[in-house]
C-alpha cells in the first residue's frame, strides 16, 4: 500500500472530521419528532408529501444553525493548507448539503481550499456508504483509487472508502473503532499532518 504522504487525492467527511461535531442528533430527532434510533435522511425520504417537504425545511433550518456554529477540528488548519501546498486534490463527501458544507467551511476559514464542484453533498450523489460520490471525485481528478484516501470519523466514511478501493483513514474522536474497515487510525488530524 502506498504511504499516506504519496497520496494525491484526499476526500474528507465534513462533520466531526474537519469540524468538531456540534450536531446533536438526538435533539434533531426530537425536533423532527422521530424515533431515537431513526435514520434521519431515510425517514424523511420515506414520507409522503407534503410532510416530506415540511420535514426537509425543518432539517435545513437545524443544519444551518449547526453549520454556523462549526468549529475547526484539531489540526485541520495545518493539515489542509499543507496538502494544498503539496499539490494534492481536496474534496468533501458529506451527508450534509453542499450549501451547509460551504457555510461550515466559511465558519472555520477553509472555504478557499475546496472548489464547489469537489464538494459532494447529499443532493449530488447517493448517500454514503454508497461510493459513487467518491468515485466521481476521482474521475474528475483523473486519479486512481490507489492514489486516493478517504478520511472520516464514522463507519459510513470507512465503508465508502472500502467500497471504492481507496485507503481508509479513521479519525477516531471517541471509543468506537471499525478495524475491519480501517487502514490507518489517528486520534486527530494533527497526527496525520505529522506523517506527511
Ligand atoms: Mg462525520
Amino acid at each position: 500500500m502506498a504511504q499516506l504522504k504519496d497520496k494525491k487525492g484526499w476526500v474528507f467527511d465534513l462533520d466531526g472530521t474537519l469540524t468538531i461535531a456540534v450536531h446533536d442528533f438526538a435533539q434533531m430527532r426530537r425536533t423532527l419528532e422521530m424515533a431515537p434510533d431513526a435514520d434521519i435522511l431515510a425517514t424523511i425520504a420515506a414520507l409522503p408529501q407534503p410532510e416530506r417537504m415540511r420535514q426537509t425545511l425543518k432539517l435545513d433550518q437545524l443544519e444551518e444553525q449547526y453549520a454556523q456554529q462549526a468549529r475547526a477540528a484539531t489540526g485541520v488548519l495545518e493539515l489542509i493548507p499543507r496538502l494544498a501546498q503539496q499539490g494534492c486534490r481536496l474534496g468533501i463527501f458529506t451527508r450534509n448539503t453542499k450549501a451547509m458544507a460551504q457555510v461550515s467551511l466559511e465558519a472555520i476559514n477553509l472555504a478557499q481550499y475546496f472548489a464547489t464542484e469537489f464538494i459532494i453533498g447529499r443532493d449530488d450523489a447517493p448517500h454514503k456508504p454508497n461510493p459513487q460520490g467518491l468515485n466521481s471525485l476521482l474521475e474528475g481528478w483523473q486519479l486512481t483509487a490507489e492514489q486516493a484516501v478517504m478520511v472520516g470519523d464514522f463507519k459510513y466514511d470507512l465503508e465508502t472508502g472500502r467500497a471504492a478501493g481507496v485507503t481508509t483513514v479513521h479519525v477516531a474522536t471517541d471509543q468506537r473503532r471499525w478495524p475491519e474497515l480501517t487502514d490507518y487510525c489517528f486520534s486527530s488530524l494533527s497526527d496525520i499532518h505529522q506523517k506527511l
